[in-house]
């Protein structure tokens, strides 16, 4: 019988996943990745095969209403094509791991209830995380499942780094900074030798700029700090989150607005950011393509706070020799590329314009004093690969 891992990655309103095959001791390889969209509004289902062809594209809306429905159908799906296929494990991407989990772990029902008290710090995402893992242990009760912690890869960064400068007694319970898109910084940092091998060893900042954006600042692959901190709105100016806030406007909007807390909490995770600032639309694409002045001081607050960041981050690490782009925005929009290149021309950084416009992956001219680069991430891979060697499924790399 073939083996099988499924990787799942559940938000608020999608499910995405990537189903691999067992090859032989040391290999695996993608047998189907997709997603199901839209689940609490029009649920689409759409699958495609390693190479790209589509396997499905379905609306789900009769049979799909919430996050533990979108799991039946996926399940479903998978057993009608592949009758008999044994899964020997599920690895999750769960956004906080909070103090206690800095790798990976196997999931006990016990771990999945310390891992829900931290949903207050997270509660954009890691509420969904948490039900696939409980829809996974309703459904497949004995396959063992693995959580990846997005603040995981973070963990190594110093005291000063994480601290939140409140009285030391409010940080006793875990008020610090953790960082997020973990996973993705460590699979860009896993690559960096093979993609760019002059400054992986170095001081090389990743701008991971998708609907929620961060930087990570790395030396010699290690994550030394980052832009988010004790929660994922801290910051990079994001899709729905503004990024980087004065705390006084949070007090202002309780004490002289008078707003809820829960107002506050749908404020700053779901109306902020590229949204709240243009009213139209929290998508790069779509502002990119308008031209009301809203939408243009949107991608130019998301470009200026990028390049603030870029300037704190290179402080940090005493210089940069390299600064990569990852993510929706950072793999596929030269325009965002080319704007906080240009704008971090003082670093030494010379962009060449012909291979921005291709995508890469070296986008600095040869005589620019640091690279620049666009990197694909692969987060599931990155959850496959700790899934399978924490089951036992794949020696270690010596
Ligand atoms: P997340 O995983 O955080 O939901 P993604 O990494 O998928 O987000 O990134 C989504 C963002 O990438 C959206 O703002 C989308 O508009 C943007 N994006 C995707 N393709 C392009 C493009 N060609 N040009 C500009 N922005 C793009």
């Amino acid at each position: 019988m073939e083996d099988y891992t499924l990787v799942l990655n559940a938000g608020s309103s999608s499910l995405k996943f990537c189903f691999f095959r067992r090859l032989d001791e040391k290999n695996w390889e993608v047998a189907a990745r997709g997603q199901i969209e839209g689940i609490g509004t029009v649920p689409q289902f759409s699958v495609r095969d390693a190479q790209g062809a589509v396997l499905v594209k379905s609306n789900l809306t009769a049979t799909v209403t919430d996050g533990q429905s979108a799991i039946e159908a996926l399940a479903s799906w998978l057993r009608s094509k592949w009758a008999g296929a044994r899964v020997s494990g599920v690895g999750h991407r769960v956004v906080h791991g909070g103090v206690q989990y800095d790798r990976p772990v196997l999931l006990t029902k016990q771990i999945l209830q310390q891992l829900h008290e931290l949903v207050p710090l997270a509660p954009l995402h890691q509420p969904h995380n948490l039900a696939a893992i409980e829809a996974v242990f309703n459904r497949l009760p004995d396959v063992p499942q693995v959580a990846c912690f997005d603040t995981a890869f973070h963990s190594g960064h110093s005291q000063v780094a994480n601290l939140v400068p409140l009285p030391s007694n409010l940080c006793k319970s875990g008020l610090r900074r953790y960082g997020f898109h973990g996973l993705s910084y460590e699979y860009i940092a896993s690559v960096l030798p093979e993609i760019c091998p002059d400054i992986a060893k170095g001081r090389v900042i990743v701008a991971h700029l998708g609907n929620g954006a961060s930087l990570c600042a790395l030396k010699d692959g290690k994550s030394i700090d980052s832009s988010l901190g004790f929660t994922a709105l801290d910051g990079l100016c994001m899709g729905t989150r503004p990024g980087a806030l004065d705390p006084g406007v949070v007090l202002y909007l309780f004490q002289s607005l008078g707003l809820a807390a829960k107002e506050v909490e749908t404020i700053l995770y779901k109306q902020s950011g590229l949204l709240g600032i243009s009213g139209i639309s929290n998508d790069m694409r779509d502002l990119l393509s308008r031209s009301e002045p809203e939408a243009c001081l949107a991608v130019d607050y998301f470009v200026y706070r990028a390049v603030k960041e870029i300037g704190a981050l290179t402080a940090v690490l005493g210089g940069i020799d390299g600064l990569v782009f990852t993510a929706g925005i950072g793999e596929n929009s030269p325009e965002i590329r080319k704007r906080i290149c240009v704008a971090s021309s003082w670093l030494g950084l010379e962009l060449d314009a012909q291979a921005n416009a291709s995508g890469g992956p070296r986008i600095s001219t040869q005589q620019s004093k640091i690279s620049a680069w666009v990197v694909p991430t692969n987060e599931e891979l990155m959850i496959a690969r700790h899934t399978w060697l924490l089951l036992g499924l794949m020696q270690p790399v010596s």
